[in-house]
């Protein structure tokens, strides 16, 4: 079955504003909003979008971590996902211990595409997708801004520093999403009821014979530095002045 696995990672809402623990070791996600990485999003949204052109039989949402993953999981099957897949951990997962789950994955589930998201915005990391390329000894194209699905083949314009860049890569491959390649659709209410009654598989890292590392260790969480709060000036001679008094002119 030509099949599409889609990397959902729950994360603080990107609406939300983030607020260091007092002892430095993390930020609060207590009683904050959680939502599906935006560019997850964008991923399963284009994942959709080549099914319903016929390219693609089944779309399957995957999601590492907490219980409450779930929440984001029922989600993406509200969105449109045929069923989905919880790897249920409490452990840290860092992008390689991810990677790793990702390749179990296709190995059971033998994808056409491996879509993720170009980063996690809680980690910024932006290493999976490319990691999950290498395990996999599969083509990757970051930063996707349009795909175009072939028979073996796909094509895929990146954002790159310099501009675009169009490349083919032979399938199955990994495609990592960037901002400007969809905007992803909206649930509806009669959606959210059927997601309901779609599977929704749960596993254990070890069942996909991983254990999740940590190879990296966080010193410490601040906050950025408070801004000053800016002056109003009449003109443009003032703003001169006001400059010239800073010595930045
Ligand atoms: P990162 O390399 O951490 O910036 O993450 C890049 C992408 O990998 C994310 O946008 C997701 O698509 C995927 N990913 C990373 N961690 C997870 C996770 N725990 N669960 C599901 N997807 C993940």
């Amino acid at each position: 079955m030509k099949r599409i696995l889609v990397a959902i990672k729950r994360v603080v809402d990107y609406n939300v504003r983030v607020r260091v623990k007092p002892d430095g070791t993390g930020v609060i996600t207590d009683g904050v909003k959680m939502s599906i990485n935006p560019f997850d999003e964008i991923a399963l949204e284009e994942a959709l979008r080549i099914k319903e052109k016929g390219l693609a039989e089944e779309v399957v949402a995957v999601s590492i971590g907490p219980a409450d993953c779930q929440q984001q999981l029922r989600t993406a099957l509200a969105m449109g996902a045929d069923r989905a897949i919880h790897v249920q951990t409490d452990a840290v997962i860092e992008p390689l211990s991810a990677a790793r789950i990702f390749k179990s994955l296709i190995d059971r589930e033998q994808p056409l595409l491996a879509i993720l998201g170009k980063q996690a915005i809680d980690d910024d990391c932006n290493q999976t997708g490319q990691m999950l390329a290498a395990l996999w000894g599969r083509p990757q194209a970051t930063f996707a801004s349009k795909v175009e699905v072939g028979a073996t083949s796909a094509t895929v314009t990146r954002e790159v520093d310099a501009g675009l860049e169009t490349i083919e890569i032979d399938l199955p491959a990994v495609i990592t999403t960037d901002l400007r390649l969809n905007e992803p659709r909206y649930v509806k209410l009669p959606d959210i009821m059927k997601a309901k009654k779609k599977p929704l598989d749960t596993l254990d890292p070890a069942a996909l014979g991983v254990t999740p590392a940590e190879q990296l260790r966080a010193l410490k969480f601040e906050p950025p530095a408070q801004r000053s709060k800016g002056v109003m000036v009449k003109d443009a001679q003032e703003l001169v002045a006001a400059l010239r008094s800073k010595g930045l002119v």
